[in-house]
């Protein structure tokens, strides 16, 4: 039997034609966040086989592959060329707003998650959203490239009051009825504020979660990567997870106590490094999380680099 009725679910739009040809039962939804998770853009060595390696087994293994990511499209598509990555079958982008799927050599966004976070607005988008704050003079709109349908972003000056900033927009919101997630981030290179106005479910969580639903995967058939910040709810989540070793301590104690408090903490794996191949930095991280929580997928891996360390790639 099938795990999943298409007369229940609408999976005809929903799956790739890679997830079509994979065994329901093996498999793997991988979700990875990019900078400094699978992109090795931080100070930490990358041992050379990784990427080479994750490349190889998401050709060759039962694994849907995810990026998820606060990138917007055009600059995901820009670290698939610049590190050499897989193409995704899905790619979250503008910090959960977004779903993309690659197909027949186009980006499309995938519907069905607008239409899920978008009832939380009712018809409204975000620029509808927009004049709401037209009073509030420390926001200036952010350039047309980072607003999206249901993201609405500002500039704010980095020394603002936030709390009150943020409090002031949240009412401003309930008094036309309207839920939403503000948050506030600072570009510390320029520097900054940022301010996000987003659908409550909308983050990276809200997306896995949908994705899974969608793909009618049960949470042992997921595996989350992550390294920062705004990974700690997925970290924490009943989803299985791998945290890179490249992460700060910081972030390693946050995920390790969010994830107990939720009862959670054997679904939070903080990789370590398997052997002198996979220094569980980045890419090698990912599958040494992959490997903690599929062996099955040991023996695969094995092959596979034995495979890269022969051919001299
Ligand atoms: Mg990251």
């Amino acid at each position: 039997m099938p795990r999943y009725d298409t007369r229940c679910f609408p999976f005809e739009t929903s799956e790739t034609p890679r997830a079509r040809a994979m065994a329901t039962d093996e498999r793997i939804l991988l979700c990875t966040d990019l900078d400094r998770t699978l992109l090795p853009n931080g100070p930490a060595p990358e041992s050379p086989l990784a990427r080479p390696l994750f490349h190889h087994l998401v050709e060759h293994e039962p694994l849907l592959l995810a990026y998820v990511s606060g990138r917007n499209r055009s600059l995901i598509e820009a670290a698939i060329r610049e590190w050499d990555l897989p193409l995704p079958d899905y790619a979250v982008a503008d910090v959960g707003t977004t779903i993309h799927r690659p197909q027949a050599g186009e980006w499309q966004v995938w519907e069905p998650w607008w239409t899920h976070i978008g009832r939380a607005w009712g018809r409204r988008t975000a620029a509808d959203l927009a004049p709401l704050f037209d009073d509030f003079e420390e926001l200036a709109p952010q350039a047309p490239e980072h607003q999206g349908r249901y993201k609405l972003s500002f500039h704010a000056p980095a020394d603002t009051d936030h709390a009150a900033l943020l409090a002031r927009m949240q009412r401003r919101l309930g008094e036309q009825g309207l839920r939403a997630s503000l948050v506030w981030s600072v570009d510390e290179t320029r520097p900054i504020g940022l301010v996000d106005v987003l659908p409550p479910d909308a983050d990276k969580l809200g997306a896995i979660r949908f994705l899974m639903r969608e793909l009618g995967l049960g949470p042992e058939q997921l595996l989350f990567a992550g390294d920062s910040g705004n990974d700690l709810p997925v970290l924490a989540s009943e989803i299985p997870a791998v945290l890179v070793a490249n992460a700060s301590d910081a972030v390693r104690e946050a995920a390790e106590w969010a994830a107990h408090e939720a009862g959670h903490d054997d679904r939070l794996y903080p990789a370590r490094g398997l052997s002198d191949d996979l220094n569980g930095n980045y890419a090698a991280g990912i599958i040494e999380g992959l490997v903690h929580y599929h062996p099955r997928m040991a023996e695969a891996v094995r092959r596979h680099l034995a495979h890269l360390q022969t051919s001299g790639s």
